[in-house]
């Protein structure tokens, strides 16, 4: 084969393997596993060993402006109820998730991630109660990705649509993934993000936009589908990406289709 037939094949296959691959993203990272929490440290590492797509996380503004890694908006302190967006990352470091681990802070989190050589990082931006915070929160998390170079490893994700337009406005190359559900791929496209990423039943309403999706050049995650007929189901109409809480189940049930 000569060289430009070899370059022809090549791209041949990328299209043809990129058309039909559908990958994992573990979500909170791989938690549900012995000396795991979620969105621990640990958790981020044992999805890098998986070697799924990508392992997700949430992140908030601490109240003296440092983002910090966590789920829900409150967090238990001595059993005390804390708001994230109120406390100091201080007090917020004094939190334990369930394997023993502190709270991370992003910068915490991204020094981990660089030593993972398999997995993307999905970085949630949590929306807040003010604008100014969430602006403040995209500028540093973005800044921290950028000091260690991580751009190209790490995509983002928001329910707020405030964040979605900060992110692309401070980096207008980073992938942005909208997660609300109530808009039209034609909608997401307009804001200059790379992809919906909705909960399975605003796909199952609206099966249609994925391929509206596709059609205009955007890629579908869908969250959280845990269940093997709810994986299949969203298999079947050719999501991109899977986020699960069981990253094993749903990479044998891809592995099948193979
Ligand atoms: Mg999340």
């Amino acid at each position: 084969m000569n060289q430009k037939n070899v370059i022809i094949t090549l791209l041949f296959l990328s299209v043809v393997f990129s058309a039909t691959s559908q990958e994992i993203i573990a979500h909170r990272g791989y938690w549900k596993t012995d000396g795991s929490a979620q969105n621990s440290i640990a958790a981020l590492m044992k999805a890098d060993a998986l070697n799924v797509y990508g392992s997700e996380v949430d992140v908030w503004l601490s109240s003296d402006g440092v983002p910090v890694v966590n789920h829900d908006a409150d967090v238990l302190l001595d059993g005390n109820k804390i708001r994230v967006q109120e406390t100091s990352v201080a007090t917020l470091k004094k939190v334990k998730l369930a394997n023993g681990e502190s709270l991370p802070t992003v910068e915490e989190y991204l020094t981990a991630f660089e030593k993972c050589g398999n997995t993307r990082l999905i970085i949630e931006l949590k929306p807040h109660t003010h604008r100014k915070t969430e602006d403040e929160l995209a500028e540093k998390v973005i800044h921290i990705v950028r000091e260690k170079g991580l751009q190209n490893r790490v995509e983002y994700i928001s329910f707020s649509i405030n964040l979605v337009n900060q992110i692309t406005k401070i980096d207008p190359q980073a992938q942005v993934y909208y997660l609300n559900g109530d808009l039209a791929p034609r909608v997401v496209k307009t804001l200059g993000a790379a992809g919906i990423d909705y909960h399975f039943n605003a796909l199952k309403k609206n099966p249609h936009w994925v391929k509206e999706a596709h059609d205009l050049g955007l890629k579908v995650n869908v969250w959280t589908v845990n269940t093997p007929d709810g994986i299949r189901e969203m298999l079947d109409l050719k999501v991109d990406f899977i986020t699960t809480d069981e990253p094993l189940l749903a990479g044998e049930l891809i592995k099948k289709r193979k």
